[in-house]
């Protein structure tokens, strides 16, 4: 050899030897990226796998400077040691076809992170969660490498077959390869092994239809067009913006949000629509496919993994121009996103209460803004959050004055139970059924509310006072007569109705106590025996198919009672609908929720507005023992203005929010002793200062949950007082023990 060809080969050897750091987030509690080598540098958002102990997992590469770019206040400490490059272990490889994930969505994860104090890399599990899991699930499929074999390569004829089989340029699935050369999986993982075979996120097999922005363009009232030119305005400027776009049910909000979303598609941008999960429902995709002549892509928490990862990848790629989804589609990696709507903004059931605790509606406004797009909040009821921000000019406020095509908002009026209620033992009054007969007897339908599923809430024993709880929690067990059981409806706990009192044994002595939907039906099968009765709960409609079916039932006039739960009051349009009856409106007012009178009034409001959409005018009666709370006259007044308020009132001298921030910990463990011990470490060591407040620790509401013994604390701070960096600094000075877990929960939506 000559001496230069030496040379070369040598600078050639240093250079395959060059060695790059590279962050790589794995989706597990750490306190930032992990450290890497990789013989190349590769782009922050490639998806890698890596090894981590003993198995294998896929990551993310990440920026090297996240922290820097987060506000001050927001950073989380630098607690990893740095490593010498020697000391790193090498990524495995490249998932080959797997997109980037874009810079928005990295600063996003890194956001919320921040934002609620949870590791980033449980925040990115949610965005890794199905599509292109590592291993071999479905979704990956296998690529002949390109490079040349290893000399050391035995080349069975098995081997020979699966290689022959792989050689194509679309990645095949392990069946696929198996099915075409005959040779096992484990022939294919050896070949993976070797690095003949390389692992490649398979193509998605749907393509999406384009939704049509002119397709079927709806001529709106004076009013609608007003609104929607100004939110198409806003989609025009391709700027961050927040709308709040107000308005009776039944006023057009959704043709309105239409327009806006229908520019945007016009601007060949993305849309992300989030509905809270029970309204993601057959009526709203029917009514997005008569408007843009497809329809658009679902995402929420049952989907299969192929329709995920299809969905996943089609955001990724730009295919798929129109998600609607539940909160967790906050977390798909758009290419190109250009609109956020988030339908039905103050509802309770965006925020994540398991796992990464989070407010979709507040993640979807960040997210919004780190992709410098519009959002549009829509409600018939806003939130005092969004009001708040509404009134300190940072939201703007689009409000539609009418019901469309000229119905009347339905009248309601009140039925004191403590004068005109039923006889004991029965639910309804003799008004309410008065006017359902009424109703009935017109050809109308009516429908009886009831926000709690089961046949009664609580079973007492006549002989002792004995009452049947759960095992696990601190809540009473829930009759559900039609399935033979009683329920914990906090976890899972289950059981058949007892014959006898489990403490006196004393037979046939225990009697339910209060009602749920199927006492309710009972009654009114008894008391309308000529009724055509639908009974709507969450859980006897077991599908969205099963849903879809009642829904169809109710349009086609095949029932005319329809009685249920919180699934009924959801954004339907029964256009001869013209009675609710509210069977206990009172509930939902009682415990130390901060926020019980705003939900009771919504909720109330929105399935008040079933009533008289189409051209009869509807009614509404609401069954109350409170008949002068505010909540009650805000509804008969029809002044929900007044209410909010009211409310805002009452929260602002004490800082509560909007006007203040508030954080719960909730200390849980298996051991008493321990909860308690560490509540009082916690409260001792709690933050001080001024426009500082600590609240407890007391026992939550829910005092034993699935066997954990609860605490809580609450912190509140003024407005310009961030919680985060008291809260880290909090949780360091106390020490915890592993048998004792500390939630944090920033701006809390349940206190239980
Ligand atoms: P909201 O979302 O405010 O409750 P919707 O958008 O559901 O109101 O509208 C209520 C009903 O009125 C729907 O059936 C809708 O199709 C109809 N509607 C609203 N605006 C128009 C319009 N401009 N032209 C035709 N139908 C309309
Ligand atoms: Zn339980």
């Amino acid at each position: 050899m000559t001496g230069k060809s030496l040379i070369k080969q040598t600078v050639a050897q240093k250079e395959s030897e060059k060695k790059f750091r590279l962050s790589v987030l794995v989706p597990r509690p750490f306190s930032g990226p992990l450290d890497y080598v990789c013989s190349q540098p590769l782009a922050p958002g490639t998806i890698v796998q890596v090894p981590l102990g003993r198995k294998e997992i896929m990551g993310c590469v990440w920026d090297a400077d996240w922290r820097d770019v987060l506000p001050p206040d927001f950073r989380p400490a630098r607690s990893q040691k740095f490593f010498d490059l020697a000391r790193l272990k090498p990524i495995l490889h490249v998932i080959e076809g797997a997109p980037i994930v874009p810079e928005s969505l990295r600063r996003f994860i890194d956001w919320l992170s921040a934002y609620t104090l949870n590791a980033p890399g449980q925040v990115l599990a949610i965005t890794l969660r199905v599509p292109l899991s590592g291993g071999m699930r479905p979704g990956l499929g296998w690529l002949l490498t390109k490079e040349p074999f290893p000399a050391t390569l035995r080349l069975t004829p098995s081997r020979r077959a699966v290689i022959e089989a792989a050689s194509s340029v679309e990645p095949q699935s392990t069946v696929e390869l198996s099915e075409k050369s005959g040779a096992s999986s484990a022939v294919i993982r050896g070949l993976a092994a070797q690095g003949i075979l390389k692992e490649t996120a398979l193509k998605p097999e749907i393509s999406f239809k384009k939704p049509d922005p002119f397709f079927h363009e709806t001529l709106l009232s004076e009013d609608q067009k007003r609104s929607a030119q100004s939110l198409c305005e806003r989609v025009k400027e391709q700027k961050f913006s927040v709308t709040l776009l107000e308005g009776v049910t039944g006023s057009g909000k959704t043709e309105v949000y239409f327009e806006a979303l229908a520019k945007a598609l016009e601007q060949q941008k993305q849309i992300l629509v989030l509905l809270p999960e029970i309204a993601l429902t057959a009526q709203w995709m029917e009514r997005f496919s008569a408007r843009f002549g497809v329809e658009p892509a679902i995402w929420h928490s049952d989907l299969g993994v192929k329709t995920r990862r299809e969905v996943w990848l089609g955001a990724a790629l730009g295919d798929v121009r129109v998600v609607v989804g539940a909160r967790s589609a906050l977390f798909l990696p758009f290419d190109n996103l250009g609109l956020v709507i988030v339908d039905e903004e103050h509802e309770s059931t965006f925020k994540q209460e398991e796992g990464v605790l989070y407010n979709g509606r507040d993640m979807a406004i960040m997210r919004a803004r780190l992709v410098s797009a519009p959002v549009i909040l829509v409600s018939a009821t806003p939130s005092l959050e969004t009001l708040a921000n509404v009134e300190q000019g940072r939201y703007q406020h689009e409000i539609l004055q009418t019901r469309h095509g000229g119905a009347q908002f339905p009248e309601i009026s009140l039925i004191d139970m403590k004068k005109d209620g039923p006889d004991r033992g029965l639910f309804l009054s003799p008004l309410l059924c008065e006017s359902i007969d009424h109703s009935l007897n017109k050809g109308e339908q009516a429908m009886l509310f009831l926000n709690r599923r089961g046949y009664a809430p609580l079973t007492i024993c006549r002989a002792c006072g004995y009452r049947l709880q759960c095992p696990h929690c601190t809540a009473w067990l829930v009759e559900h007569r039609a399935r033979g059981r009683m329920s914990c409806h906090y976890c899972e706990y289950t059981q058949p109705i007892p014959h006898e009192c489990p403490e006196c044994q004393a037979e046939t002595s225990l009697v339910p106590v209060g009602p749920g939907v199927e006492r309710i039906e009972e009654e009114a099968r008894a008391r309308f025996p000529e009724a055509k009765i639908l009974s709507m709960a969450s859980d006897t409609l077991s599908s969205p198919a099963a849903t879809a079916e009642a829904v169809r039932k109710i349009s086609e006039g095949e029932v005319n009672l329809i009685i249920g739960t919180q699934v009924v009051a959801k954004g339907w349009h029964f256009p001869n609908l013209t009675l609710v009856g509210v069977v206990d409106a009172d509930l939902g007012l009682g415990g130390g929720d901060l926020r019980a009178g705003e939900r009771t009034m919504q909720l109330l409001h929105q399935v008040s507005g079933r009533a008289g959409r189409g051209e009869k005018p509807g009614r509404v009666m609401l069954q109350s023992y409170v008949g002068d709370h505010p909540v009650m006259q805000a509804l008969i007044d029809n002044d929900i203005e007044r209410f909010m308020q009211q409310e805002a009132a009452q929260r602002k001298p004490g800082f509560w929010p909007p006007y203040g921030r508030l954080a719960a910990l909730i200390i849980s463990s298996a051991q008493e002793r321990l909860a308690d011990q560490i509540s009082r470490e916690l409260a001792l060591n709690a933050p001080q200062g001024e426009g500082i407040q600590v609240l407890g620790p007391t026992p939550a509401p829910i005092a034993v949950l699935r066997g954990q013994h609860r605490r809580r604390i609450l912190l509140r701070t003024r407005r310009n007082i961030a919680l985060q960096p008291l809260i880290r600094l909090w949780l360091e000075r106390v020490k915890t023990s592993r048998d004792v877990k500390v939630t944090v929960d920033i701006d809390p939506v349940s206190f239980l």
